[in-house]
């Protein structure tokens, strides 16, 4: 599946959506879900996926879909940079495979930098669940903490 086709209901992130897979949720609202990446780049990477969308792409998805999505993405972005004091950002939107997506339900990457650190190979090595348990709760602590 790449650019064109149908929405995959058994995708991973609409198991994840639907409570029928589990996922490291750092925020969640009406209209979005956010959750640690389990092979992330960096230390704090974040997925921002629409939660009632059933849209694959750039291409398919509803513009105030795509303006809720990528708000909250300015929102959580602030919150890491606060949270880990990266050096830089990454933002990232893949569209179809041969532009590296590997998920066909739309979503925005946060992808914290530091000065002299390379990031990790996209989608690779899986991150250790004890540091992942760790770092979601430090960002969901500071977002509720924002929240009040
Ligand atoms: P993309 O390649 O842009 O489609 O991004 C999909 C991302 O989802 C990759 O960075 C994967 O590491 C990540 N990913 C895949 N499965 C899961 C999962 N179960 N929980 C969290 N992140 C995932």
């Amino acid at each position: 599946m790449s650019l064109y086709g149908q929405y995959d209901p058994q995708n991973i992130f609409a198991l994840i959506l639907r409570g029928e897979a589990p996922c490291y949720k750092i925020y969640e609202d009406a209209d979005v879900l956010a959750f640690l990446d389990i092979f992330p780049q960096s230390r704090g990477h974040v997925l921002v996926i629409p939660k009632a969308a059933q849209a694959r792409n750039i291409l398919d998805v509803d513009p105030a879909v795509l303006g809720k999505m990528m708000s909250a993405a300015q929102r959580l972005t602030r919150i890491l940079v606060d949270e880990l004091q990266p050096d830089g950002v990454q933002i990232a939107q893949f569209n179809g495979a041969p532009a590296g997506q590997t998920v066909f339900h739309i979503h925005v990457h946060i992808i914290p930098r530091w000065n002299g650190e390379a990031p990790e190979a996209h989608g690779r090595g899986k991150a250790d669940p004890q540091e992942l348990e760790a770092l979601q709760a430090r960002l969901v602590e500071r977002i509720d903490s924002q929240a009040e």
